[in-house]
């Protein structure tokens, strides 16, 4: 279990007694915080904080603390902010702010100047503000009585997105061949990613794969069937096809494992050695939580295994989609998002049938794969695009539908949603923000989500959504640029 360290800043002015009362106060609402996030993270009480010694010890220790993935500041008295400067530019990990106090109603007919200087949050962390604000250190800053349930559910926001970040430094990711020929919005900058994000990214050959798939056993093969058949209905004749694909999710496998991988990329373009496409062999290991693009699509796939984790222990599915073709009903305009075959069935409505179709790019035999219907519910979709001098995430608010009618000839799985504000708008704020036809898809996630991804790892986000108009959307995106170039 991942650890959330509990500051609390205060000085020395007011004697032992305050910072007794202090130091008491801190425990308990850090075990209270404790009992609330424990399936997410451990709360871990630190110290009261009285130095600027004590605070670079402090923050230098979460730091170098593998298992610390964030830290939660509060000011329970006023804690003059000079002394946290050399500790808050050590600090290395996500940062939330909490502005509570340990009393929630004020007593009336006892406060005094000793009850005034013992809870002023309302003063410290202004002055706490003031000193992260001018050093510009980002950090999410939480607003009311620390019991409250919409501030628990702020802080699980936080932790969950700092364990996604946190999974994501060192993460591993394997491109199976690289970026589809001549396609631009997939590459990118993996050195840059590696910078910024921790994502490890590394090409390997498919004959690497193809190596491990010679050994796989037709007891193994069997095994993987047997999964098959319990998850999905067979809906295909040619058993000789699922099989080959059973056999590439099973050396799949192998390989991840054995590499440490937490996502990957193939493409159609590099396939020598295998008869077919990996189809079902990718979605099934989509389902189990590995990230995954296609066409060598590496911030995608990474992205993708990110928000998967920070999704954890949440209602919803989340994973790669593309966009695909439209009905352009006036007024009723909705997206079909798909993919030749590799659509993780998280999305699936429906038990999904095993298929065995012709596919007419690749060259190479027919393969198997999921084909289903797609869930309905609110969701985002998110696209991570390289700007040249900057990573940009698009994320957009969709509304996914139940299909108006069924597709009786499409021989992928398929997924439709409306767009916010509306259709017209929806499309060219994201044409213009440069998101890509790849997205993260997700049900479970939310712009709130992503945007303390994006303050956590320091990225840039453009939101679509109900309020999106677009002349200041455009104007946002040219301001955006012309810091960027201000920054160089
Ligand atoms: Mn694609």
């Amino acid at each position: 279990m991942k650890k959330i360290y509990f500051i609390t800043g205060s000085q020395d002015l007011y004697g032992e007694e305050t910072l007794a009362r202090a130091a008491e106060d801190s425990k308990e609402m850090a075990a209270f915080l404790n009992e609330k996030l424990c399936t997410t993270v451990e709360v871990v009480f630190k110290q009261v904080v009285t130095t600027s010694a004590e605070a670079f010890d402090v923050c230098t220790q979460a730091s170098a603390d593998s298992e610390c993935v964030g830290v939660i500041m509060w000011m329970h008295t006023f804690s003059p902010a000079k002394m946290w400067i050399r500790a808050l530019k050590a600090l290395t990990k996500p940062m939330l702010q909490l502005h509570t106090q340990y009393n929630k109603e004020l007593p009336y007919d006892s406060i005094d100047m000793d009850f005034m200087n013992l809870n002023q949050a309302a003063h410290g962390d202004r002055e706490f503000g003031f000193v992260c604000t001018r050093l510009g250190i980002k950090r999410e800053v939480v607003s009311g009585y620390y019991k409250h349930d919409e501030v628990i559910e702020k802080l699980r926001r936080f932790a969950k997105a700092a364990v996604a970040v946190d999974f994501g430094k060192g993460m591993r990711v394997a491109m199976f061949g690289n970026n589809m020929r001549d396609v631009a919005v997939t590459d990118g900058d993996r050195v840059e990613s590696e910078i910024k994000y921790g994502w490890n990214v590394n090409y390997y050959a498919i004959g690497d794969l193809c190596d491990i798939i010679d050994g796989v056993t037709d007891e193994e093969v069997d095994g993987k069937m047997a999964e098959y058949s319990e998850k999905y209905d067979f809906n295909t004749d040619n058993t000789a096809a699922v099989r080959e694909q059973a056999k590439y999710e099973v050396a799949i496998e192998k390989f991840l494992e054995r590499e440490n991988i937490s996502a990957f990329t193939d493409t159609f373009q590099d396939l020598h050695g295998l008869n077919q496409l990996p189809g079902i062999a990718v979605q099934n290991i989509m389902a189990k939580g590995k990230g995954f693009a296609p066409e060598g699509d590496y911030k995608t796939a990474a992205l993708t295994a990110v928000l998967v984790k920070m999704a954890e222990s949440r209602e919803g599915a989340t994973g790669f989609l593309e966009d695909y073709t439209y009905d352009l009903t006036q007024g009723e305009e909705v997206e079909l998002a798909s993919h030749m075959l590799e659509v993780s069935p998280v999305f699936a409505a429906e038990k999904p049938k095993i298929e065995v179709h012709p596919l007419g790019i690749g060259g190479k035999s027919d393969p198997a794969r999921l084909v289903f219907d797609g869930i309905t519910g609110e969701g985002i979709a998110v696209s991570m695009i390289d700007m040249g001098d900057r990573f940009r995430l698009v994320c957009a608010e969709i509304t996914l539908i139940k299909q108006p009618q069924p597709m009786p000839k499409l021989p992928v799985a398929r997924v439709m949603w409306k767009l916010k504000p509306d259709f017209a708008t929806g499309t060219a704020a994201w044409i213009y923000a440069g998101g890509a036809h790849h997205a993260v898809v997700s049900t479970a996630l939310t712009v709130e989500d992503i945007r303390l991804f994006a303050k956590m790892t320091n990225t840039e986000l453009v939101v679509i959504d109900d309020k999106t108009e677009l002349n200041a959307f455009e104007q946002q995106l040219d301001m955006l640029d012309t810091l960027a170039k201000l920054r160089r």
